[in-house]
Parts: structure tokens; sequence; C-alpha cells
């Protein structure tokens, strides 16, 4: 089946076309597109491009930090304002997807994939979306769980405040092919302090449900608590709450759930293994 290509310059051009085409795909970096339709996907009949150089861009103000979703992950890694996500941009794939993998992209991306949009939740992100009635602004807690309402919509940028310290950030990837293995699964947590206790923690993690998702039960158990064996204990017990990872072929739902405490103790106490 041939496949019509259309390159718009303005996101709301792109976006009528997303919202009225149920066969439109939107191409960002293509690995997940491109791969589809290699391998025959036909619900895919136009692909929808936008040539923006607004989406290519990284806007710091203050702590307030806004990327473009076409900004690939290989440009994460070169910007110094994002050095509070180089950890999972630089766990991503292998160099060629990295090079044209975007954070919109990633956005989309099916659990076991979606490391960034684990951290970006964990950040309390805001994603900016087009849609067939003009843009707005919605938390990513709220995107990730409508994901499917928003499939004929365009992102357009991403945003969130930059850790105060590094130290209060802090994301871990499991996988089993080092260094650019899948998620067995991953954990990102932004854990700011008071009087050195945890206040308003945020867990999220990776491949433990069909998007990322927060670990609730773990962030309330972790309020108010130290960040050593006895502070961290309750969370670490509470970690499994509230997910429902899948089988696949990197690793069991049984695996994860048993795994996920052990993983999440480490990140916690800031320890490697
Ligand atoms: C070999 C391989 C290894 C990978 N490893 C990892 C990994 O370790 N971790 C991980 O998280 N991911 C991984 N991925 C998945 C993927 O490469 C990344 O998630 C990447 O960020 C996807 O971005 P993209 O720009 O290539 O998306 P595309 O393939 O262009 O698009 C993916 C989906 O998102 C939609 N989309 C993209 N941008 C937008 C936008 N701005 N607005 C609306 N819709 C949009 C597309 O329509 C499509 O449905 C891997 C992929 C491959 C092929």
């Amino acid at each position: 089946m041939p496949i019509a290509v259309r390159t718009f310059t303005t996101p709301a051009e792109a976006a009528a076309v997303l919202s009225s085409d149920r066969s439109a795909r939107f191409l960002a970096g293509g690995t997940l597109v491109m791969r589809a339709l290699n391998e025959g996907d036909v619900s895919i009949g136009t692909i929808v491009r936008l040539d923006d150089r607004a989406l290519t861009q990284v806007r710091a103000s203050g702590a307030r930090v806004t990327i473009g979703a076409g900004v690939t992950l290989a440009q994460i890694l070169r910007e110094r304002e994002l050095a509070f996500l180089h950890a999972p941009a630089r766990l991503i794939g292998g160099p060629a997807v990295r090079t044209m993998g975007t954070v919109g992209g990633n956005l989309f991306a099916p659990s076991p994939y979606g490391d960034l949009a684990v951290a970006l939740l964990a950040l309390d992100a805001t994603v900016s979306v087009m849609g067939g009635y003009g843009a707005r602004d919605v938390a990513l807690e709220e995107f990730l769980a409508g994901r499917d309402r928003f499939a004929g919509s365009i992102v357009l940028s991403v945003s969130c405040d930059r850790p105060a310290n590094p130290e209060s950030f802090r994301f871990r990837k499991v996988a089993r092919v080092k260094p650019k293995g899948v998620s067995v699964l991953s954990i990102a947590a932004s854990l700011p302090a008071v009087g050195g206790r945890v206040s308003n923690p945020r867990i999220a993690y990776g491949a433990m449900a069909p998007t990322a998702i927060r670990a609730k039960a773990a962030e309330r158990a972790l309020e108010g608590r130290t960040l050593d064996e006895s502070g961290v204990s309750a969370a670490v017990a509470a970690a499994a709450e509230g997910t429902s990872p899948a089988t696949d072929a990197i690793a069991s739902a049984w695996y994860r759930r048993e795994v996920v405490g052990v993983h999440l103790r480490r990140l916690l106490l800031g320890r490697d293994a």
C-alpha cells in the first residue's frame, strides 16, 4: 500500500491532519514508526512530518526548563542545562537510537520502553499538546494515563523544574544487557528534603504498568522519613503496590514485582548494588 508523506510548517496544520485521519502517524525520530512500517504495519497510511525549529529547542528560565518534543536523546546529552536528564538519556538504546530518538517519541513509546518519560514523571513535568481543538498544557501524569486519547495530537514540548541539587534526583535502569538493553524496570525519584527528612517525594516506575506510573504507596511511606535503612524500609515494603507489570521477553510480571523493592531500596540509599 502506498504511504503518503505530508510535511507541514505549523503544528496546527499537522494536528488537523492527525486528528481527522485515523491512518495518519506523526513521524519524529522514526525509531519506532519506521520499524512498524518496515514490519508491514498496514494501519499507517499517512506519515505526518513537522518542519518547525521550535520543536528542537531547549529553553531555560530560572529553574524551569522547556524541551522541544523534537529534541533528540543525543541532544539532551550535549546540553549542560539538562545534566539532570543525562542518566536516563544515556541508557536509552545505542548511539543510533539516541541520535534519532526524541523526547516526544519517548512519551508514546510502549512499555518496557519510555525510560525518559519515567524521569520526567518523577520531575512532575507538564506536556504542551496541540490537538484539533488548539494547544493546552497537561500534567505528564494525566497525559500518560490517557495516552490513547492524545494519539491524534502533537506534543510540542515538555517542561519541568530542574532539581534543586543533583542528589535530590535519582534514576536507575535495570537491564539484562549492558549498556543498551531494554528495561526490566526503571525507577526515577525526586527526593526534596527539609531538615534531613524527605518532603513531597515523587517516585516513578517504568515497565511496571502499560505506561510510566507513580509509586504512590511508596511515596506516602517515605514522607517525612530519612534516607537510611530504617527510614526507607516502609517505602520498600510498599514498592510493588499499585503496579501491573507485563510478562514479556525481558522479564515476567512476577519477577518485576519481586525485584522492584530491591532496586528502590538501592536507589533510595544511594547504593550501586
Ligand atoms: C533498538 C531499539 C532500542 C530501544 N531502546 C530503548 C530504550 O532502551 N529505552 C527507551 O525508552 N526506548 C527505547 N527504544 C524506543 C525508542 O527508540 C525511544 O523511545 C525513542 O525516544 C522514540 O522516539 P522517536 O522520535 O524515534 O519516535 P517515533 O518512532 O518517531 O514515534 C514513536 C511514536 O510517538 C509518536 N510521536 C513521536 N513524536 C511525537 C510528537 N511530538 N507528538 C505526537 N506524537 C509523537 C509517533 O507518532 C509514534 O506513534 C528503542 C528502540 C529501538 C528500535
